[in-house]
């Protein structure tokens, strides 16, 4: 029944139509993502859906840097976040008020008040965020809202997520969106245009999307416009975090307090929110860290 397209993110164009899209499908690169806590169902099909979307997202990055998508509300999940690479590495995370012994169903109850920031960090140049309430039933609509805002170009979004074996969640996510050269004029036909592909493209059911292989897909959908497909590119999980990054946190506390704590507790332990890797610091690394001159290759660690 599986196939090997998932960690995927496609890209095609729909020539005719002026639109351009992607197509991703994530399996193992989203199990230590959803499965580092032990989450209630409806959070990690959040984050499901989240990873999907930042794959979207990440795929329109036109240089070097990380992108995130964090969702901050005042209901019963308090935040929840989703970081990528422009080379499609992810890692995420989210909290949430452990004291309820259920979570409510609906995106907008589990969610209430909330935003999704999402960061755009280039390697070199300003960092840009952008802010859009969460005001829509589902994240998808609140994506398309983004990037009607942000990129001035119609936009559908739809994800979907499958958590019906325990141990293998799959999520999966399609855009299309109308090509920025053909968006100036305002052609009656683009509009139309976009709207038929966008309505075949709610066609596409969770089962298809997650059996078939990504062409069949394509066909199913588009195959009376002119699909051209590129190579598709690998996702996986990664974390960014390293003792090294640890440390240089450390350097913003006080030395006296970071030393009252060594003496308290023999060391300074760090984790990792996102892969749960633990950085240990002593009083020697401590002292190094403060005289600026911490290095992660201590033979001792
Ligand atoms: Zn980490």
């Amino acid at each position: 029944m599986t196939n090997n397209q998932y960690d995927e993110l496609h890209r095609y164009l729909l020539n005719a139509a002026n639109v351009r899209g992607e197509l991703v499908r994530l399996e193992d690169s989203l199990q230590k993502i959803v499965h580092s806590y032990e989450y209630p169902l409806q959070i990690q099909y959040l984050l499901s859906e989240m990873a999907a979307a930042t794959c979207l997202l990440t795929a329109i990055l036109k240089f070097k840097g990380e992108i995130g998508i964090q969702i901050q509300s005042k209901g019963p999940v308090s935040y929840a976040v989703i970081n990528a690479t422009d080379d499609f590495t992810l890692r995420g995370v989210a909290r949430w008020d452990e004291t309820l012994s259920e979570l409510p169903e609906a995106f907008q109850d589990l969610l209430s008040d909330a935003v999704m920031v999402i960061t755009i960090t280039p390697e070199e140049g300003e960092r840009y965020q952008g802010v859009v309430p969460l005001d829509k039933p589902t994240l998808a609509e609140c994506l398309e809202g983004y990037f009607t805002q942000s990129e001035q170009l119609a936009t559908k979004v739809i994800l979907m997520t499958d958590l019906q074996h325990a141990d293998r969640a799959r999520s999966a996510g399609m855009l299309l969106q109308v090509l920025p050269t053909q968006a100036s004029n305002t052609d009656v036909d683009q509009d139309t245009e976009f709207e038929h592909v966008s309505k075949l493209a709610e066609t596409l059911s969770d089962k298809e999307m997650f059996e078939l292989p990504v062409n069949d897909i394509l066909y199913r959908l588009f195959h009376q416009e002119e699909v051209e497909v590129f190579s598709p590119q690998e996702v996986t999980f990664a974390c960014s975090c390293s003792k090294q990054r640890s440390a240089d946190a450390l350097r913003n506390v006080d030395k006296a307090e970071l030393l009252k704590i060594v003496e308290e507790d023999g060391a300074i332990k760090m984790n990792c929110q996102y892969c749960h890797a633990e950085y240990i610091f002593d009083s020697v690394d401590v002292e190094a860290i403060h005289a600026g001159h911490f290095t992660e290759t201590r033979k001792d660690q």
